[in-house]
């Protein structure tokens, strides 16, 4: 008997398998039994057992060791509504300094440790998690908006409420402007805590007026901004802050696929002498277990023991839950995302892959955020608004400049520049760390940059504008802004090069072509043409000539072209590289 081939993605559930083996799912499960795997028609198995069963009911079966994109669309699958569980919030405290950020986190640990873990000591471990009603709530354990932004400027938002915290007899001060803004910038929703309610002059009537004055209107004065008296010395409010915030998260309707593979983010590591490198992990979504491979920005591991943040080892960490996780290679970033995948295997292709992303990403141009590329980026539809982070001199010259760029008229409603934040001083990291998290640049009005600032700027390509005549600040915004005005977009052709063979890569195939006409550039966008139609579009992501790495090919030469999303490459194919260009109407 001729054994019919199958092959079997790295996992599979019972129901899969079954269907791909034309057989029942109770049949599988029996199979699995004689070979001692116990597991239910929705559980998933991994490949070598799967292909061990295929044997067992006649096929000759292989494992498809996944290549990058398929395990990326495993990872970004979107969850069917049905598998979505409510999560605990995660909560970052915000506010000045001094103001008791540090004092309330830890006057929230204090009164909400559970009995089991009254008298176990603490560890920090950068998050922690209480009960309130029988509820779990997660919080960041480092305070401020620095911290929250940076995480944001990596590309990671793990904090779903912002708890702003406000000093009753201090008041808003210039950092606790700064958190609100900061907060809003990244559509987080807002709880005021107003803090030291225990002191005599402590005076919340007058902070309800100054949060009316940055349009952050509480429940009296008609807005829906909640907010809750508390004394991080006496304890007094604490459980209503907690209800609040359980309200907000349930508004939120908060919630993530326990089922599934873990995808986390870090929020800081460390290497120890004696354990290696040690990681909190905040699980965003999936449940990461003891033993399961996991890939950490430029890292790779495997989970070799959790702890919670009584030191308390645990099997698993499910959704919002913080865990210390041993067993990293190296240390990852604060930020970094974190994912379990199915074996080394898939670690090694992705990190491949990786390596391979970050080569090209050096030969290509630079994404500086720059007024030019933002207003390209509004060009071409992909945003339309300018992110602007204002610092002036003096708070005249701010509301100058905010009122003239609200009346700029460019002759669109929808295209304008949007102050994200606005403050007298100079130019701080944080600020700079803002306009990358919210792709937008900076403004300095008669001040300068603060050396740090000036540092990440250049290091991270956000663009850093300084100008001392009201005039030509607007001058240069209108200008940019106007040529976001809706553009006609031209599709221009570059040229066309023929695929005269195909060759295996790491991580795809690429196209050793002949350019016909005009020139293949590394970064245009390409079609790939079988017999005249169109069948894939796509970025030109290498190119080389011979071994070298090449920005362009013109006609009449040689070249090995990779393109974006493709590798089925045939004979004949034409591959037609183009450019949008976009003319904007006078
Ligand atoms: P942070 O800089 O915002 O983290 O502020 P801290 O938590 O370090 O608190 C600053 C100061 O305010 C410390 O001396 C605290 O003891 C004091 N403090 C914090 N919360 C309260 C409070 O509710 N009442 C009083 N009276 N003092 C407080």
């Amino acid at each position: 008997m001729s054994r019919d081939s199958a092959t079997i993605p790295s996992r599979i559930t019972v129901r899969e398998l079954a269907e791909l083996l034309n057989s029942s799912s109770v049949n599988i499960i029996k199979e699995l039994m004689k070979i001692g795997v116990m597991a239910t028609i929705n559980q998933s198995i991994d490949g070598q057992t799967a292909v061990t069963i295929a044997g067992n009911l006649g096929f000759q079966a292989t494992v498809d060791i996944p290549s990058t994109a398929t395990i990326e669309t495993a990872a970004m699958t979107e969850d069917q509504p049905e598998d979505l569980q409510a999560r605990p919030a995660v909560v970052t405290i915000m506010g000045h300094v001094d103001h008791g950020k540090t004092s309330l986190l830890d006057a929230i640990r204090e009164t909400n440790v559970t009995n089991q873990e009254a008298g176990a000591i603490t560890q920090h471990i950068g998050a922690y998690q209480v009960t309130e009603k029988g509820q779990l709530i997660t919080f960041i354990d480092t305070p401020g908006h620095e911290a929250f932004t940076a995480m944001r400027a990596r590309g990671a938002q793990v904090t779903d409420i912002a708890v702003l915290v406000i000093a009753a007899d201090d008041g808003i001060m210039p950092q606790t402007a700064e958190a609100i803004d900061h907060a809003k910038a990244a559509s987080v929703p807002i709880i005021v805590a107003i803090n030291k309610i225990d002191l005599e002059d402590a005076n919340p009537e007058r902070v309800k007026q100054q949060l009316a004055e940055h349009n952050l209107l509480v429940e009296e004065y008609g807005g829906d901004i909640i907010i809750v008296p508390v004394s991080a010395k006496t304890k007094q409010g604490i459980p209503d802050l907690l209800e609040h915030i359980l309200l907000v998260a349930e508004i939120a309707e908060l919630k993530a696929n326990p089922n599934r593979p873990a995808l986390g983010t870090v929020i800081e590591a460390e290497l120890d002498p004696s354990r290696g490198t040690i990681a909190t992990v905040l699980i965003g979504t999936g449940t990461l277990h003891v033993g399961e491979v996991v890939v950490a920005g430029d890292t790779v591991g495997k989970v070799k023991a959790m702890f919670n943040e009584w030191g308390k080892r645990v099997k698993e960490a499910k959704p919002s839950q913080p865990i210390k996780l041993l067993g990293l290679g190296a240390v990852p970033q604060a930020g970094d995302h974190l994912r379990a995948v199915a074996d080394e295997k898939a670690a090694k292709v992705i990190m491949a892959d990786k390596e391979r992303l970050v080569g090209l990403d050096q030969g290509s141009a630079s994404k500086r955020l720059t007024l030019e590329s933002v207003s390209g980026q509004i060009a071409t539809g992909q945003t339309k608004s300018l992110n602007v982070i204002l610092k002036g001199d003096v708070q005249g010259s701010i509301e100058a400049i905010s009122t003239s760029l609200e009346r700029l008229d460019i002759g669109s409603e929808q295209i304008r520049a949007n102050i994200i934040h606005a403050a007298t001083g100079n130019i701080s990291e944080s600020d700079v760390m803002l306009a990358l998290a919210s792709q937008g640049i900076v403004i300095g009005f008669g001040v300068r940059s603060e050396p740090g600032a000036r540092r990440m700027a250049e290091d991270d390509g956000v663009d850093v504008r300084h100008y001392s005549v009201i005039y030509e600040l607007i001058n240069d915004i209108g200008k940019a802004l106007k040529g976001l005005l809706e553009p006609v977009a031209v599709e221009v052709t570059e040229g066309h090069a023929e695929v005269r063979a195909m060759f295996k890569v790491k991580g795809g195939r690429i196209a050793g072509c002949f350019v016909l006409d005009g020139a293949i550039s590394r970064g245009s966008d390409c079609k790939v043409r079988r017999n005249g139609d169109v069948i894939h579009k796509g970025r030109i992501a290498s190119l080389r000539r011979f071994q070298e790495n090449v920005r362009n090919v013109q006609t009449g030469y040689e070249c090995g072209v990779g393109i974006d999303g493709f590798s089925d490459f045939k004979e004949s194919d034409v591959l037609e590289a183009f450019h949008i260009e976009s003319t904007t109407p006078p």
